[in-house]
């Protein structure tokens, strides 16, 4: 096992939704929480990761740092996606090689396996099929990523894993209404309309796509367990093993924000892949399921949505 005790533990983005869930789950540990300075910060440049390295010293590294967005920012801005994602994890992981950093845990996303995976999806699918196209530059950088932490173990012995979570929602989410993900898309429009007394909201696609969803900070408790106790080339899936149709989904959004108006189903918007849920039983051999039921999840992702709603990004 990795002792993380006393240890100097950078958490590469951790202003964003998972980097933030993650310095409040190790903030309950007994090491030392490196700062990130965002105006000297920039990690898409390799001279501005290194010289922070260097100076910082980090003994773990969690890179939870990423360029994301949803089904329609993914195919709007595929060189973003690519490039932005490629860099910061080429920048992250080569530089903390180089200053020998002990353990570092990379975290990429579910849509790293092929479309047609079969379902739970096994981490031993990756690079088995084509990938959904609608994110497929993400996913390539992704599986870079995963790539990277292998190579890097097999050539220099570092101890570099990788973990996929699923589909995420949570404090710090990005509500932006084209940009974003289903949970905080709807959040946001379920809200406004009942704000505004409107009959009906809109919700994209035919409503019949599964998707499995993870409570942000289920997945921190899920890194913070794998850092201590995974060391392995083969990626670790977080997720709830569990699925939900869309439209199943978007009725639980409805009812915790308590709009009592109608959904319609905009088919002009695409579907993405038809389903989407992880085999989490390498996790389970751990000991650890998620502790966050979607209904308890939901209630403290409206509460704090409330709570932010005047500074939302
Ligand atoms: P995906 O899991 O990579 O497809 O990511 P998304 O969270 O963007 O979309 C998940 C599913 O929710 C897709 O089937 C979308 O069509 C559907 N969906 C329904 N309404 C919305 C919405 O308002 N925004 C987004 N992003 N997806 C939506």
């Amino acid at each position: 096992d990795y002792a993380l005790e006393g240890k100097r533990v950078w958490v590469a983005g951790q202003r964003g939704m998972v980097g933030s869930a993650l310095m409040r789950r190790l903030a309950g540990e007994d090491c030392t929480l490196i700062p990130e300075d965002r105006d000297r910060l920039d990690l898409t440049r390799q001279a501005e990761v290194e010289a922070f390295v260097a100076e910082t010293r980090p003994q773990a590294v969690i890179l939870a740092a990423a360029k994301v967005g949803g089904i329609h920012a993914n195919s709007t801005q595929p060189a973003a996606f690519l490039y932005d994602n490629l860099m910061i994890e080429a920048n992250i992981i080569h530089a903390c090689a180089g200053v020998g950093v002990e353990k570092l845990l990379f975290l990429g996303s579910s849509c790293i396996y092929p479309r047609e995976a079969p379902q739970p999806i096994s981490e031993d699918s990756l690079l088995t099929g084509p990938l959904e196209p609608t994110n497929e530059w993400y996913a390539i950088a992704k599986i870079a990523g995963i790539k990277l932490c292998q190579a890097y173990r097999r050539q220099h012995g570092h101890d570099y894993i990788s973990a996929m979570p699923t589909n995420m929602y949570g404090p710090g989410d990005n509500f932006h209404p084209e940009n974003s993900h289903v949970p905080a898309a709807l959040m946001r429009r379920f809200h406004e309309a009942k704000e505004a007394g409107a009959p009906e909201v809109a919700v994209w696609g035919t409503g019949r796509p599964l998707r499995e969803f993870l409570y942000v900070d289920d997945l921190a408790d899920a890194c913070v367990l794998l850092l201590r106790r995974y060391s392995h080339e083969r990626t670790v899936n977080v997720g709830t093993g569990e699925d939900i149709p869309i439209s199943a989904f978007a009725e639980a959004v409805r009812d915790t924000v308590g709009f009592t108006g109608r959904l319609v189903y905009d088919t002009t918007r695409p579907d993405g892949t038809p389903r989407k849920v992880l085999d989490v039983s390498t996790l389970a051999g751990l000991g650890w399921r998620a502790p966050t039921s979607l209904h308890d999840g939901l209630t403290q992702y409206y509460r704090w949505f409330l709570d932010h709603i005047a500074d939302l990004r």
